[in-house]
């Protein structure tokens, strides 16, 4: 197994007593293989790929189990973190202007990474960016590199961040919400790029998304968060033929489908629950349409083979 995440707890110490943000996730990641995890703002998806890689905000602690290649990674010290954060797990974040460093032109910001982590020249270096800048299909990727990040567009820079993301050939690509400051048609375009990279250089993709639009045909599996908690993991084919869950329905209910004739779409009614006070049920009770006593009471424990589903109801209710 590439990556295996075990009960993954996240706490934050705030002024207003401590958060819990990520609530006993587990899920395993093959080489190679794509997972989504989706759910609304809030819902511990992010937080969860942070903890993995120790990128929590400085109040926050995990708890858990994260193994890479059957190595535990969870709190090991900041020097073997970078280690493997540079060279075998990268990640690409919403915006790339927070993450790129308007000072420096592109071409230095990828050579730097090269001759940091690798000890290549920097002529090397800089034949290597504007090499893997033609890979994520930037035109006269050379010139570019002498561009700073402010003179792109952001379908550029992010595909300038794709491209400094896969510098060292990592294993695993995290993306967290990588077309979300994108327009449609520049969405769509990464999005066929990130599944031609994974094709052309076997690279496992974590996508984390609350957009389900691109999680179809960009995804194996996918895993559906909700307070912190998996409802739903299996198949991403199966789970939009038929998903398990009430608030995955409700996700799916929200987005327009091609193979599906729907009178309208339907939000969620409610807001996200408050993490600092979740209570003893089912996070996703006060705004469950089919919500029952017991639901208020115990949490539905996470339970299924190649199906895992956390609801107190039967699967047979759901058409
Ligand atoms: Fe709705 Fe109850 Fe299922 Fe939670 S456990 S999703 S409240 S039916």
């Amino acid at each position: 197994m590439l990556l295996s995440v075990k009960d993954l707890r996240v706490r934050f110490d705030t002024r207003d007593g401590a958060v819990s943000a990520v609530n006993g996730v587990s899920f395993d990641l093959r080489a190679g293989e794509t997972l989504a995890i989706v759910g609304e703002s809030g819902s511990g998806k992010s937080q969860t790929a942070f903890a993995c890689l120790g990128l929590l905000a400085r109040n926050g602690r995990a708890s858990g189990s994260v193994t890479w290649e059957g190595r535990e990674i969870l709190n090991i010290p900041e020097r073997e973190l970078n280690r493997i954060r540079a060279s075998e797990i990268a990640v690409i974040f919403q915006d790339p202007m927070t993450s790129l460093n308007p000072y420096m032109t592109v071409g230095d910001q990828m050579a730097e990474v090269l001759q940091l982590h690798q000890g290549a020249s920097k002529r090397a270096a800089l034949a290597e960016a504007a090499r893997m800048l033609g890979a994520v299909r930037i035109p006269e990727a050379r010139a570019r590199l002498r561009q700073y990040p402010h003179e792109m567009s952001g379908g550029m820079r992010q595909r300038v961040m794709i491209a400094m993301a896969l510098l060292c050939r990592p294993r695993l690509l995290i993306a967290d919400e990588p077309t979300t400051a994108l327009d449609v048609t520049v969405q769509a375009q990464i999005m066929a790029l990130l599944a031609d990279i994974r094709a052309e250089f076997g690279t496992a993709l974590i996508l984390i998304t609350h957009d389900l639009g691109i999680v179809a045909g960009a995804t194996e599996r996918m895993l559906v968060m909700y307070g912190g908690q998996v409802m739903e993991q299996g198949t991403t084919e199966a789970v939009f033929a038929r998903p398990l869950h009430p608030y995955t329905e409700g996700l799916l209910a929200a987005v327009p489908r091609l193979d599906r004739v729907e009178a309208e779409l339907r939000a969620i009614p409610g807001d996200p629950p408050n993490m600092a006070d979740l209570g003893t049920g089912c996070p996703f009770a006060p705004r469950c349409d089919r919500v029952m006593d017991v639901c208020r009471a115990s949490m539905p424990p996470l339970e299924g083979r190649d199906r895992l589903r956390a609801c107190h109801l039967p699967q047979e209710v759901f058409a």
